[in-house]
Order: C-alpha cells, then sequence, then structure tokens
C-alpha cells in the first residue's frame, strides 16, 4: 500500500497533485516542493515505473533538488517535479500529453514544466497546445546544455581562483569524465580558455571527438578518478563521488555539470576532509535552468548568458564561506538556500501574502 501521508512528511512536504484521464490512459503526478521565491519549475519525467509508489517518491526526490537549484541560482522559482506514467499497452503520445497539460493548465500557474528524462520538445509543443505554463518549446532557448557548460566553466574558474591562486585557466589541467551534451561543450570552453584536457567516455567515439577537436589526452573509464590533475570535473551520471572513487582523487578542486555527484551527503564530508573543494552539484550546473527558466520573460540569449555567468560568484560565495566557516561547501550551499527561502517565506508572511510553503493551499 502507498502510504501518501507517511510518505509526505518523510519527504518534508505538504503539496503533491494526481491526476488521472481515463481516455488517453494518463497518470500523473506533480510534487511542488516549495513557492515561498515563486512558482515552482521542474521537469516532467515520462518512465515506466514497475510501481506507483515509485513514481511518487522520484517526484519528491527531485522536486526538492529544483527547490535549491532555483534559489541559489538567485531565480524567482521554487521547486516542482512532474511523473508521467508510461502506459504498458499502446498509446496516443499526443493524446496523453494534450491530457498532462490540461491538468498542468488546472494548476494555474503553480507548476510550470520542462523537459526531462523521456520527453522532449514535441512533448512540450503539445503541451503549450493547452496551456502557458511550460518552457523549452520550439522557438525558445533551445539547448540547454551550451549554457549549463558555460556555467561550469565559470565554476571552475572561481574554484582556480580561491583553490590555486589563479586568474585564468592557461595551463589548468581538467579531467573530464563523460563527454556527451555538457561534456563536450565543457571542453570547448575550457579549451579556449587555454586549459590542458583528459577525458573519458564510455562511448570511443565521443571521446575521440574530444582529442581530435581539442587535444585532450584520452583515459579508459576506470582511470579518469586516478588522474593528476588540477579539477576533475564529472558530466556522466550521478553518483561519481563515492567510498571506491574520493580516496583515488588527485585533483584539488572536483567541479563538474552532472547531478546528484554525492552517492551520500556524508561523501560531501569525505571530500572536504581530504581537502578537496567540491562545488555543489546544483550551484554549479545550473546554467541550463536559467536558460529555460529566461523564456518566462521573453527570451534573450545575451541575458541568458549573462546571467550564466553570475556562476562564478555563486561559487565563489560558497567556497569563500566555507574556507572561512570550516563547513563543507555542500552544507554551505544549503544554508544559504535555506538563508534565502526563510527570508521570502517571512517577507510574505509580513506582506500578509499568505505565499504558500511548503505545501500550504
Ligand atoms: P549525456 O548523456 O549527453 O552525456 C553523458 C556522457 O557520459 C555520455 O557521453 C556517456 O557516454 C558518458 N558516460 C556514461 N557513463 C560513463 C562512465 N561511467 N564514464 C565515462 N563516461 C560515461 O548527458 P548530458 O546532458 O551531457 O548530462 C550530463 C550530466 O549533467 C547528467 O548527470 C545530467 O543530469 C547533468 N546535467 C545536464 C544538464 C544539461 O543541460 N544537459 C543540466 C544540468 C545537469
Amino acid at each position: 500500500m502507498v502510504r501518501l501521508f507517511d510518505l509526505l512528511e518523510s519527504y518534508d512536504y505538504g503539496e503533491l497533485h494526481l491526476s488521472r484521464e481515463g481516455a488517453s490512459d494518463m497518470h500523473a503526478v506533480v510534487a511542488v516542493h516549495d513557492t515561498r521565491l515563486g512558482p515552482a519549475i521542474g521537469g516532467c519525467r515520462f518512465l515506466a515505473y514497475d510501481d506507483e509508489r515509485e513514481a511518487i517518491v522520484d517526484a519528491l526526490r527531485l522536486a526538492r533538488g529544483m527547490t535549491y537549484k532555483a534559489a541559489l541560482a538567485g531565480l524567482p522559482h521554487g521547486g516542482a517535479k512532474a511523473v508521467v506514467l508510461r502506459p504498458q499497452k499502446l498509446f496516443d503520445r499526443a493524446a496523453l500529453f494534450r491530457a498532462f497539460g490540461r491538468f498542468v493548465d488546472k494548476l494555474g500557474g503553480r507548476y510550470i514544466t520542462a523537459e526531462d528524462s523521456g520527453t522532449g520538445l514535441d512533448d512540450m509543443e503539445v503541451i503549450r497546445s493547452v496551456t502557458r505554463h511550460v518552457v523549452g518549446t520550439g522557438g525558445g532557448s533551445g539547448d540547454p546544455s551550451p549554457f549549463t557548460a558555460l556555467g561550469v566553466r565559470r565554476g571552475i574558474e572561481a574554484c582556480v581562483k580561491l583553490k590555486l591562486g589563479r586568474e585564468s585557466l592557461e595551463g589548468v589541467h581538467v579531467a573530464v569524465q563523460g563527454v556527451g551534451h555538457v561534456g563536450y561543450y565543457l571542453c570547448r570552453e575550457l579549451d579556449a580558455e587555454g586549459a590542458r584536457l583528459t577525458v573519458a567516455d564510455i562511448d570511443p567515439l565521443k571521446a575521440e571527438r574530444a582529442m581530435r577537436e581539442f587535444g585532450a589526452n584520452v583515459v579508459p573509464i576506470d582511470r579518469i578518478f586516478d588522474v593528476a590533475c588540477d579539477v576533475l570535473a564529472p558530466c556522466a551520471l550521478g553518483s561519481a563521488l563515492n567510498d571506491e572513487t574520493i580516496p583515488r582523487i588527485r585533483a584539488l578542486i572536483v567541479a563538474g555539470a552532472a547531478n546528484n555527484q554525492l552517492a551520500q551527503p556524508g561523501h560531501g564530508d569525505d571530500v572536504h576532509a581530504r581537502g578537496i573543494l567540491y562545488a555543489p552539484d546544483y550551484a554549479i550546473n545550473a546554467g541550463g535552468l536559467i536558460n529555460v527558466a529566461l523564456e518566462l520573460t521573453g527570451y534573450e540569449e545575451q541575458a541568458a548568458r549573462a546571467r550564466t555567468l553570475q556562476v562564478y560568484d555563486t561559487i565563489y560565495e560558497i567556497a569563500e564561506r566555507s574556507r572561512r566557516t570550516l563547513t563543507p561547501t555542500y552544507r554551505v550551499a544549503d544554508l544559504i538556500v535555506e538563508e534565502r527561502l526563510a527570508k521570502a517565506g517571512s517577507a510574505a508572511g509580513a506582506r500578509g501574502t499568505g505565499v504558500a510553503g511548503r505545501g500550504a493551499p
């Protein structure tokens, strides 16, 4: 049995929306984590789940991360996530996403949807036909990866300044794990700044492309953590920082695009104890979110670039405060967010607007 209220309590939530439309076989979950800073934004996953509980837990887990990412990026948004359960039998995709769009519309702008695993531009276009509360459609902000990479490069620059006392990336050695969408653009950014690159990817063609285009040294995927370098940039899967990999790291800085790099929060304490400066993932990889969120106020590429460049300041502030207070960076990032949310909550309270916090109506 799915014990819904116990689940909400364990994830510190109050607001979860469920919708079903029989005709299109649409079963969807929208978890709204926090709206103190503004309407909640977050992608829509479209995956097959073994059971409903798993789908709900996925939405709850990911929505909270969106609150933190948006707040730290200084965006006027809270965090949310949607999960649409992929039907087990044949289905009409357009009808299903139209039904999901109507569900989003009924939430009246509390939730703004976007692409995520299993959804694409075409689905967002279908959703757009029934609601305006969607970003990441054709004619909008386009591929977020170059913006994510730009932000990561800026975050690396901030770490290099603080940890190595260097003003530029000229000659700085960066080992990049995964040269897919973001990893490739990151290599391009770093190469343009004169950095030296070592890369690894399970897809040899992608690694070879980085070698060809940027003169990167290629190593086998199981050697990337052993590379003696200045910066390790995880840009592949989650949980890159774990019991097995941390003791092998020979870089002074870990700063990359991958989500959920810490296998467990305690691994953030481990890297800190080893004197490694870790740029919290949700702080350094916010460029894509910044880019897409700007669609809501009229998208301009220059403005998106300018906002993304500010990832430097965010990472610098976190790293500097971590050094001053001897607190691991992942905790400092969380603290900054919690301070911002508390301030927004009390400002709303003082205005008597009753802006919803975690799950207020
Ligand atoms: P992607 O799938 O295009 O790239 C990932 C790359 O990692 C692929 O080339 C894959 O072959 C490689 N890879 C997988 N396992 C590997 C391993 N064990 N060792 C080395 N390489 C491996 O994905 P992406 O869009 O570039 O995203 C990369 C990471 O950044 C993900 O964690 C994603 O959640 C995160 N992220 C992406 C964006 C964005 O704008 N795309 C924004 C924020 C966060």
